[in-house]
């Protein structure tokens, strides 16, 4: 009784022994013993008559009236009086704690012991056993008054948390529908109450299907008004310090209620490009964008006009500098908007023409996006979205004019034209469910930072999402599937896909980069980066290091070659968060779909098999020096590797061996404090080196095996094209059996051989790897849980077996199925 002790008491007064204690087990079906009840019921011996008696009501009042007070529940006639009598035979001062109630004795008893029990006063207890018959008469239609009302008028605390706005304070919202045949009734919702008391936050449910509510999550009366049935949409939203627990825990604690779903065929859906993964659903709301006409004027003093330029650069600087602080972006953004590409091409228009300056910095743009439109490498093609971005914050700056802004409303999943980087950079993951960008791709600013937020995201959905938009959408980032107005159905098997993300989801330093199988043998995580920001976030998700840094991502935007001493900068800042642990740097990987504005590479027919990776650097070995140069200054004090990209041939190795020896000795000359010796790995992604692995290991320390690249020159199928996505698989037999060959070089030269591929962070394939004999997995931090998810519970007896069924397929599906297989109980 002890938890019971500070809430109020409940005392059931009947003619019928029977009927109350089948009263009282119904309500502890709901609350347990977290409320005291007592009986007070029957006449005569052992209350076996019917009959009701007023000193064993004193006596069941006195048991269970604590200070905070207790609520009598009468059924008819005697009952009443004998209770009124109670009170007077009482002590006063627990007569003054005491309420008699015309609340119906059996719905009073369940909603005033559910209101108890989450901690409701004398009042608010009382007003739930008046109300109690409020739902069943409106569901029946027999309501005189709207259920809210009611809760509003009776309950004016509960209520506060209705009206209460996230003025400041944490918010967090999560839309579920309800899976439960027989809808949010009231075992449910009587759990819901008892565990939303227990935070420090005010909670509301909203029937968004049926557009009733919101009511506060304390009053099982107003809950039931919410009228919730299987399918319907529930948005449960809580305010306060602990919002975000609140709402994890209740969406958890309502997907769990709900029974195993049948299994049915998936819902139908759209697909775009996947972008960041996860699971939105929501309202849809359009991301409104406010770019001013740029009219063309003639001005008189073009010289004035040209500071006018100026100082809106500087202020777009400012605006930018805050939009993307701490991002890896805000450089590239920075150097546009002092491109003289573009700042010295305005000015001179403006000088040449005498136009006004907003005018001149959109031509200087348009030109610009232009010729990044153009571009074959769909990566840098993403760019334009970037001089777009500068462009508008330039005009801004000129006209006046807000950056993009959401509506205000609950949180939603937004749908953006073309979303740019301080757009993305500005959305905050508290009101924004999710990313529907009509165009975009999985290589813009835009999805590595949205990413990076955690926000999912889909991209390239013009043809899916029309301009108008719907109602309502859903999407799943990791496969790009998106819903417009889902069904039932469809917002069932959406939650489900959330509750399971939510499962698997892994709380901070809850990793230590290691997954041990079943069989005890541990699988390494580490990290594939591409810049600082990358690299704390991989850091704090537990990587136990990185494993590839892809140098040539640093300096992607650049007209202008950096300096060692700024490479050499940049690096050390992305070091310094894998401070003690070990860190693979990749040389320059520049060329194929990766072409750095400052190499002015020559236009090639098939720039995937073209001057690429080492290729490249080895054909400039001023440019090579200088990286080598700058990674081993930046990596003193530092567990730092070279990685070396697209090596074919084992001379390419010994020619960037020979290159960094020369780099080492011009610093050794200089006195230049550097990090040598250096082991120098290098990356299998061309078929030629996978099969020859065993003769390259003379020249290289280990191996990391790029199934990008790999796949690609496999199957011949250029990654990243629209229409051979299904044969660009890395789960190919083909693509595994290189896999294989690689490992089994790397035992016989005992060499260490990692993935660093987007096929190490896929669930459907990292386990075919393991099975192959990877114990050191590379991807996007991102990846983790997913990735830990598909090796739990097996071992590598198990996934060495899957893995030889892999081998023995006759295509990607088939090989994914075999791991698919494995995971499906029975
Ligand atoms: C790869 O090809 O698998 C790889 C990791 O390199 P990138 O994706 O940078 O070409
Ligand atoms: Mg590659």
């Amino acid at each position: 009784m002890s938890g019971a002790a500070g809430r109020v008491g409940l005392v059931l007064v009947s003619h019928s022994r029977v009927l109350a204690e089948a009263t009282e087990a119904l309500a502890r079906q709901m609350t347990g013993e977290a409320v005291a009840i007592a009986c007070a019921a029957g006449a005569g011996d052992g209350g076996a008559e019917l009959g009701t008696d007023a000193t064993a009501i004193a006596a069941a009042i006195e048991r269970v009236c604590g200070p905070a007070g207790a609520v009598v529940l009468m059924d008819i006639g005697g009952a009443i009086l004998s209770a009124e009598m109670a009170l007077e035979l009482i002590d006063p001062a627990i007569a003054a704690r005491t309420r008699l109630t015309g609340g119906p004795i059996v719905e009073g008893a369940v909603a005033a012991a559910v209101r108890a029990a989450a901690g409701g006063t004398l009042d608010q207890v009382t007003a739930e056993a008046r109300q109690a018959l409020v739902p069943k008469a409106e569901q029946l239609g027999e309501a005189e008054r709207p259920a809210p009302a009611v809760v509003a008028a009776t309950d004016a605390a509960a209520a506060a948390a209705v009206a209460a706005t996230d003025a400041g304070a944490p918010a967090a919202t999560v839309e579920l529908a309800i899976a439960d045949p027989g809808g949010l009734h009231a075992r449910p919702a009587a759990r819901l109450i008892t565990r939303a008391v227990a935070f420090d936050a005010a909670i509301t449910l909203e029937n968004v299907t049926a557009a009733r509510g919101p009511v506060p999550a304390s009053s099982l009366i107003a809950l039931a008004s919410l009228g919730a049935r299987r399918g319907d949409v529930l948005r449960l939203r809580a305010t306060g310090r602990q919002a975000v627990d609140a709402v994890e825990a209740l969406a958890a604690l309502l997907q769990r209620d709900a029974p195993p779903a049948a299994p049915a065929a998936p819902p139908a859906s759209c697909h775009a490009i996947p972008v960041a993964p996860g699971v939105a659903l929501g309202p849809m709301v359009r991301l409104v964008r406010s770019i001013p006409e740029v009219p063309e004027t003639t001005v008189d003093d073009p010289a004035a006009e040209a500071e006018r330029l100026r100082r809106a650069l500087d202020l777009a600087a400012q605006d930018l500098g805050s939009a993307l602080r701490g991002t890896d972006i805000l450089d590239a953004h920075q150097a546009l908007l002092c491109d003289p590409a573009l700042v010295d091409e305005a000015i001179s228009r403006i000088e040449r023409e005498r136009c006004n300056a907003a005018w001149a910095f959109r031509q200087a743009i348009d030109a610009a996006a232009a010729i990044y439109r153009q571009l074959d490498d769909p990566y840098l093609r993403a760019r334009e979205a970037d001089v777009h971005d500068v462009g508008d914050a330039v005009v801004r700056a000129l006209l006046g004019g807000a950056a993009a802004v959401l509506p205000d409303g609950p949180p939603a999943v937004v749908v953006a034209e073309d979303l740019t980087p301080s757009e993305a950079a500005r959305l905050e993951p508290r009101r924004v469910l999710g990313v529907i960008d009509r165009r975009g791709g999985p290589t813009s600013h835009a999805a590595i930072l949205l990413r990076s937020a955690g926000i999912p995201a889909v991209a390239g959905a013009a043809a899916l999402v029309p301009d108008a938009g719907g109602a309502r959408a859903g999407l799943d980032g990791a496969t790009g599937e998106v819903w417009l107005d889902p069904d039932p159905e469809t917002t069932i098997e959406l939650q489900r896909r959330q509750a399971a993300l939510r499962a698997s989801r892994r709380p901070p330093g809850a990793r230590d980069g290691r997954v041990r199988l079943a069989c005890g043998r541990e699988v390494e995580l580490w990290a594939n980066v591409a810049g600082p920001s990358d690299a704390r976030v991989a850091r704090e998700a537990g990587a136990l290091g990185i494993g590839l840094l892809r140098t040539e991502m640093l300096f992607l935007d650049r007209v202008d070659e950096p300096g060692e001493d700024e490479q050499a900068e940049l690096l050390a800042e992305i070091f310094a968060a894998f401070a003690g642990a070990p860190i693979v740097v990749r040389t320059l990987d520049a060329g194929g779909d990766k072409a750095l504005p400052y190499l002015d590479l020559d236009a090639e027919a098939n720039p995937s098999l073209g001057v690429r990776g080492v290729r490249l650097s080895l054909a400039r070995p001023a440019l090579l020096e200088a990286q080598l140069r700058a990674i081993l200054v930046a990596g003193r004090g530092h567990d730092i590797r070279v990685l070396v990209p697209m090596v074919s041939t084992a001379a390419e190795v010994s020619a960037v061996r020979a290159a960094l020896e020369r780099a080492h000795e011009a610093l050794a000359a200089t006195g230049a404090a550097h990090r040598w010796p250096v082991a120098t790995g290098i990356m299998v992604e061309v078929p030629s080196a996978a099969l020859m692995a065993e003769r390259l290991a003379r020249q290289a320390d280990f191996f990391s095996i790029g199934t990008n690249d790999l796949t690609q020159h496999t199957l011949a199928a250029e990654r990243g094209h629209p229409r051979l996505h299904a044969l660009a698989d890395p789960a190919h037999p083909a693509v595994l059996r290189l896999v294989r060959a690689v490992v089994e070089a790397g035992h016989a030269t005992k060499r260490p051989v990692s993935v660093c591929g987007e096929a190490a962070g896929d669930p459907g394939v990292a386990p075919l790897l393991v099975g192959l004999g990877i114990t050191r997995l590379s991807m996007c931090a991102s990846a983790f849980d997913a990735v830990e998810d598909a090796l739990a519970g097996a071992s590598f007896a198990d996934l060495a077996t899957i893995a030889e069924e892999a081998l023995a397929v006759d295509d990607a599906a088939a090989a994914r199925a075999t791991h698919a297989a494995a995971r499906r109980p029975g």
